[in-house]
């Protein structure tokens, strides 16, 4: 008998998916090809049919969805009572999602209400023996723990973004393969009005980065960041920083990387004025460059880092964007 289906939730923000969401699908592909179970992407909110239409289009096997005017905004009541009244009428063999933070707080209810567990940011999936072994870091990093579903529920698991490759677009799949469901809960039912959305204009989200540049206490003050930023803009990157930074109000929560703030695993990671903390390294150390400026040459930044700069950030960075700008040509 085939096994049950692996479904994936597709986060998406105004109608646009997360690359994260794609990246979750080719996980979820992965799995689907080793348990030999079909792959159902689950596309929620405004423009869910063109969304569902990219999923088959990179490698579901068919989609789940509802566009509904109850759903066109996140709200995790009316979007984990659709999908743990799916998943107790469907029962999949696993619901994987990216480990965005509406993603996050969605798979978190939704198991509640499915009475399962979740696995949260995986950063590797396997299937042995046709089990479903995830690996996750613990311990702030220091460990990676593999782990099993038991008992038969459904498993719930979250992927950290940018910890598995984008499957690309294939052809165009039959349309036959959405299916359409209505939303659980009436517009009545929701204690929740979402009445707008702030943007800030020009940022580079963090856990979609590619690059990232941040500044620590090191870098002195709110003016401090400017060598910071620069060298974030001039390399197409995003700008983080450490607690310490955010605490002393130098800068928004927003950029905060760690067991805190953010996870990100970019290409290239600098870290400039940061000492390297437990708790900061929780959030960066699977990136796959990391780069650390720091005056200390005993900085505990450097063992993590493939190369250091032992100096003065105000000096080595501008010389940095500058000898960037000369080889980009910007
Ligand atoms: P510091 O440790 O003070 O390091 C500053 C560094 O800058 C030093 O290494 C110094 O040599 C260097 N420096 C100074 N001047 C220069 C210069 N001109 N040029 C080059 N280098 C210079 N921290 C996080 O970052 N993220 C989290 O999410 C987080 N969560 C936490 C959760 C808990 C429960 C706790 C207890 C702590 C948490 N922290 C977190 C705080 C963490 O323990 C550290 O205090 C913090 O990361 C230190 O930030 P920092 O490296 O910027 O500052």
């Amino acid at each position: 008998m085939m096994p049950a289906n692996i479904w994936v939730y597709i986060d998406q923000f105004q109608g646009e998916a997360l690359s994260a969401s794609w990246e979750t699908l080719g996980a979820a592909c992965e799995l689907g090809t080793g348990l030999q179970s079909k792959v159902v992407a689950l596309v929620f909110g405004v423009n869910a049919a063109a969304i569902a239409g990219e999923a088959l289009a990179r490698g579901a096997t068919a989609a789940l969805i509802c566009d509904d005017a109850t759903l066109a905004d996140f709200r995790v009541e009316a979007y984990a009572a659709l999908l743990s009244g799916l998943v107790a009428a469907r029962q999949p063999h696993a619901v994987l999602a990216p480990a965005t933070a509406r993603a996050r707080e969605l798979i978190a209810t939704a198991a509640i209400d499915s009475e399962t567990t979740v696995m949260a940011d995986a950063i590797g999936l396997a299937v042995q023996d046709g089990v479903v072994l995830v690996t996750r870091p613990v311990y702030a990093g220091k460990l990676l723990c593999t782990a099993s579903g038991v008992g038969g529920l459904p498993l719930f698991v979250t992927l950290r973004p940018r910890a598995f490759p984008k499957p690309s677009q294939g052809a165009v799949a039959p349309a036959d393969a959405i299916e359409r469901v209505q939303p659980a809960l009436a517009e009545g039912a929701l204690r929740v009005k979402v009445t707008g959305y702030d943007t800030v204009a020009g940022q580079v989200s963090l856990t979609d980065a590619s690059i990232i540049v941040s500044g620590g206490r090191g870098v002195g003050g709110p003016e401090g960041f400017g060598p910071v930023r620069e060298l974030a803009n001039v390399l197409g990157g995003a700008m983080g920083a450490s607690r310490a930074a955010v605490d002393a109000g130098w800068i928004a929560y927003s950029h905060q990387v760690g067991q805190t703030g953010k996870t990100v695993a970019p290409d290239l990671y600098v870290a400039c004025g940061i000492s390297g903390a437990i708790q900061h390294q929780a959030g960066m150390r699977t990136s796959k460059i990391i780069v650390a400026i720091n005056k200390d040459r005993e900085a505990p930044i450097f063992k993590l880092a493939k190369y250091g700069v032992v100096g003065d950030l105000f000096e080595v960075l501008p010389a940095l964007s500058a000898e960037v700008r000369r080889r980009l040509g910007r």
